[in-house]
């Protein structure tokens, strides 16, 4: 295990009927709010006047930014500062998934930042301050109702890149499952696929001594297994959308990857190809991840083989290390595909006349990424190219 320093300072406020603690909480920060969602999905449901409704009981003075598009762009994060800087915004609501959230939190370390938000998503400057940002989540996926990560879309340079300070936590989230009813069948897949991935990107780690770690990436592995495919077929069962809306927090909220590393490489090579391509994280997610274990079955092959056997259920009897992590594999395509999440890049019309240039957007900040496996040009090709 190596040394940690564990902080999360969000208020996280879970369960059915509890919107209303927007009168409690939103009122901490001030009166002037910038209200972010997306293309819709809140009006629709009925979300959106019961916010507007409890901040108009408070009071408070609301000013919106809607249309943050799903991987949410550059541009959407400059208007919000602009908005914040002319309407003297005390704190940033974000109603919505990852992506609205991810584009109030550049939103809100940008309105205390001089320059251009790029340059500290860049890695060029370092966030020093952030308003206050609060959230109602909608979708189960990202964690980012719980971590200080964003991943914004730069579509001049054609870059997608994920960053993180100590002041893009969310002050306060609120997760009532709800919430979730109305996100239809494919995008729910999307959010289980992602959830699943956070926990192997933290569970293919170079570290020994972890029993306490691998076991709790294990149990919520089988809790997501478990539920899924019940939940495709009944979106609208509270306990099914709460066991996934936890499922999502605890996935990427820190407590997992307490003394481990993480490997972080399928999401590096999952944000090039959203960046050229556009398609759903979760959905790039599903045709990448088991490319990646499959390249790098050989680095450790005990590792894959106990998620094979304590989480896929593969009976290890007379079979070596790398046969039952091989069928463990397997197992997690044939369960993805099962649920319906795409499995070749051709599904989403994906040829590979592009490679190169994913290739090239993986290696932004150097010659080789991944902590369980450094991956080189070399090796991102041979992975894009298995997932053809
Ligand atoms: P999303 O992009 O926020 O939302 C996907 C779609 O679902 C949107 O069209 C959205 O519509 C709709 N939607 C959301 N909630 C809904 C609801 N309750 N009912 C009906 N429709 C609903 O999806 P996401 O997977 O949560 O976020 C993906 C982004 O997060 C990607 O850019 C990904 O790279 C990033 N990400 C971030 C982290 C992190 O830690 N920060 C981790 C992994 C991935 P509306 O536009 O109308 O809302
Ligand atoms: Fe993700």
């Amino acid at each position: 295990m190596k040394s940690f320093e564990f902080y999360n300072p969000t208020r996280l406020i879970f369960g059915k009927g509890q919107l209303e603690t927007l009168k409690r909480e939103v009122p901490k920060y001030g009166k002037n709010i910038l209200l972010v969602y997306g293309g819709g999905s809140i009006k629709r449901a009925g979300l959106y006047d019961q916010v507007i409704k409890y901040l108009g009981e408070i009071g408070a003075n609301v000013t919106e930014l809607a249309g943050v598009e799903p991987n949410p762009r550059l541009t959407t994060v400059h208007k919000g500062v602009e908005l914040c800087k002319a309407n003297n915004i005390d704190l940033v609501l974000a109603v919505g998934g990852g992506s609205v959230i991810d584009c109030a939190k550049a939103i809100v370390v940008g309105a205390k930042y001089d320059g251009d938000m790029w340059d500290i998503i860049e890695r060029k400057a370092a966030a020093t301050d952030a308003l206050p940002l609060g959230v109602v989540l909608t979708m189960a996926a990202t964690g980012s109702e719980m971590n200080s990560g964003s991943v914004i879309t730069n579509s001049d340079t054609q870059e997608k890149l994920g960053w993180g300070s100590a002041y893009s936590f969310p002050a306060f989230s609120i997760l009532d499952p709800e919430f979730t009813y109305s996100l239809p069948k494919d995008q729910t897949v999307y959010g289980m696929v992602d959830m699943m991935s956070h926990v192997l990107e933290t569970y293919f780690h170079p570290e020994q001594n972890t029993q306490v770690q691998d076991g709790s990436c294990e149990s919520v592995l089988r809790a997501v297994i478990e539920a899924a495919p019940q939940l495709i077929n009944d979106l609208e069962n509270y306990e099914l959308r709460s066991t996934i809306m936890y499922s999502g927090t605890m996935a990427l909220n820190g407590v997992l990857s307490m003394g481990v590393t993480g490997d972080w490489a399928t999401h590096n090579i999952e944000h090039a190809v959203s960046a050229v391509y556009d398609i759903p994280h979760g959905g790039g997610l599903a045709i990448l991840f088991p490319n990646w274990m499959q390249y790098n079955l050989k680095v450790d092959p005990a590792r894959f083989a106990k998620l094979a056997v304590n989480v896929f259920n593969v009976d290890p009897a007379g079979k070596s290390d790398e046969e039952v992590g091989a069928a463990g594999i397997q197992a997690l395509r044939d369960f993805w595909t099962s649920i319906g999440a795409p499995s070749r890049l051709a599904d989403y019309d994906i040829d590979d006349s592009q490679i190169d240039l994913m290739v090239e957007k993986t290696l932004k900040f150097g010659p080789s990424f991944g902590n369980f496996a450094k991956l080189q040009a070399d090796d991102v090709r041979e992975i894009y190219r298995m997932s053809l």
